[in-house]
């Protein structure tokens, strides 16, 4: 459910690009920020209005109806409602608040209307009678746009108490009522007007906020553009500086991992140029010496056949050296490509060991070292069988390679629980410290002379830590000058997918 809102949220914002705008949302904002507080305003200012104006014609008109009422009482004018100056009076205040006054008496007939319909008429509502219980009562229509209101007639002892509207007389002493209704239309004009001001003063608001919304969401945008433009600028070409855009801390940042990833292409550039030099020069070498070897023998004319013999022999070493290297690159790339591509399998890791160890004792034995192989435990592990196959094969002909004569080599191999190590010692050479961290380069060797002679490549190290990167192992080297190269493997026993 959750997720079919959000998926349709995503394609609602797909659909329409504003949506997808931070300029739109803080014009937006801003808009919104402006723009509400001033309705808000006006209602609560319009409603305060209405009822300080309604509540204060209320206490004006009931005060004055208070009056009245006395008269009405001092003049009996229940009994006779021909007394010209409470009728006039009447008349005054009836057309002064633009309203109606009906008197009632305590049989519940109008004896005076203003209006001059109703007399005659027998009234009995609720507030007429309310009223004859000694109650004021109020009611403000707000539709209708006036306030109806009872005060009773009483004597003048009970009429004391009739200043609150809850006072409460003794009901024999009311002796008629006054209904009155008064308009409020003044008060309504009064709202009219207001309201017209509050709409001309929010129009030229809601102008001047919408111009200030669009100038300040562009002027708040900007340092975004001014990412994109630099970006830009570096992905034409035009500059390959790192780039600044210090305005705001995210900026900065996109910035910043922007510089970062921008130094890791320069180094992998740097590296694939450096790469493709070496590879040119690696085998163009080999290509060189048959060049020469082939001149040489074409200038002697007739040589004899022994020359040519042992030429040819020089020329099919160098072919085979070029197919090395070329089968060493082809390695190299295959170990670059993801892990996806391993085809791992439950290997026994004793029996691959043996079987590499097996292969190489014969060129150990042109140079009379010794290979041992010591297993502290059967151990089986989840590896890709080739390539674990090549990297060690790689590391114990190196260590055959750069040993002395009579030398010897050992192979340890152990396990914990989650992963096995292979030891490949050697009593050889040794690599001096300061290139510990290069030998692992492609094309790098200690000594370039040497490792030719000997038909290294340069990549063999490099095949080597990739295969093992590739199963999230990990190798370290030791070394001791002239004495001898150990070689540690770690790799888990159990190959776990990323
Ligand atoms: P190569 O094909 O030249 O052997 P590698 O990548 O296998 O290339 O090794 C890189 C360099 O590391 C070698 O040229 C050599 O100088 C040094 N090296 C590797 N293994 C050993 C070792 N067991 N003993 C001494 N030096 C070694």
């Amino acid at each position: 459910m959750g997720k079919n809102m959000h998926d349709r949220l995503n394609a609602l914002l797909t659909k329409i690009p504003a949506l997808r705008s931070v300029k739109v949302y803080i014009f937006l904002l801003l808009l919104a920020m402006g723009i509400l507080p001033s309705f808000v305003m006006r209602y609560g200012i319009l409603q305060s209005y209405e009822n300080r104006a309604v509540s204060l014609r209320i206490s004006d008109t009931q005060a004055q109806f208070t009056i009245i009422a006395n008269h009405l009482l001092a003049n009996n004018y229940l009994q006779d409602t021909s007394n010209a100056a409470i009728n006039a009076e009447l008349e005054q205040i009836s057309t002064l608040y633009d309203g109606r006054v009906l008197i009632i008496n305590n049989s519940f007939h109008v004896v005076k209307d203003t209006y001059g319909i109703s007399e005659g008429k027998t009234i009995i509502s609720a507030e007429v009678i309310r009223c004859f219980k000694g109650e004021n009562t109020t009611n403000y229509e707000r539709k209708g746009g006036y306030i109806e209101m009872t005060i009773p007639i009483m004597d003048s002892v009970s009429s004391a108490n009739t200043s609150t509207d809850t006072a409460q007389a003794s009901p024999a002493a009311v002796q008629g009522v006054l209904l009155a209704s008064v308009s409020t239309e003044s008060i309504r004009t009064t709202i009219e007007i207001m309201k017209r001001s509050a709409l001309i003063i929010e129009i030229v608001m809601i102008i001047c906020i919408f111009g200030i919304s669009v100038g300040l969401s562009s002027i708040l945008i900007r340092p975004f553009n001014r990412v994109t433009q630099a970006i830009n600028e570096v992905k034409d070409g035009f500059t390959d500086e790192p780039i600044s855009v210090k305005d705001y801390r995210e900026t900065e940042q996109i910035v910043d991992a922007f510089n970062q990833l921008l130094n890791q292409m320069k180094v992998i550039d740097d590296s694939r140029q450096e790469f493709v030099a070496n590879v040119s020069h690696e085998l163009k070498t080999p290509l060189t010496s048959m060049k020469v070897l082939a001149d040489s023998l074409m200038q002697m004319g007739n040589a004899p056949i022994e020359l040519y013999q042992e030429f040819m022999q020089d020329i099919a070493a160098e072919i085979e050296r070029e197919n090395k290297i070329i089968n060493d690159l082809l390695s190299l790339v295959k170990m670059d490509k993801t892990a996806a591509q391993l085809s791992i399998e439950t290997v026994d890791i004793n029996e691959l060991i043996e079987l590499v160890l097996k292969r190489l004792r014969p060129i150990a034995r042109t140079r009379d070292v010794e290979v041992v192989f010591e297993s502290i435990r059967p151990v089986t592990a989840e590896v890709d069988e080739v390539k674990i196959t090549q990297a060690f094969t790689n590391l114990v002909e190196n260590a055959i390679k750069y040993n002395k004569e009579h030398g010897w080599v050992k192979v340890l191999l152990d396990a914990d629980h989650q992963f096995f190590t292979v030891e490949i010692s050697d009593s050889g050479i040794g690599i001096p410290e300061a290139d510990y961290d290069h030998i692992f380069e492609r094309f790098y060797r200690v000594d370039k002379s040497h490792s030719r002679e000997i038909g290294g490549t340069g990549l063999g190290l490099a095949i080597t830590r990739n295969a093992i990167l590739l199963h999230r192992g990990s190798i370290k080297v030791n070394s001791v000058e002239g004495e001898g190269t150990c070689f540690t493997v770690k790799i888990p026993l159990t190959y776990v997918k990323q």
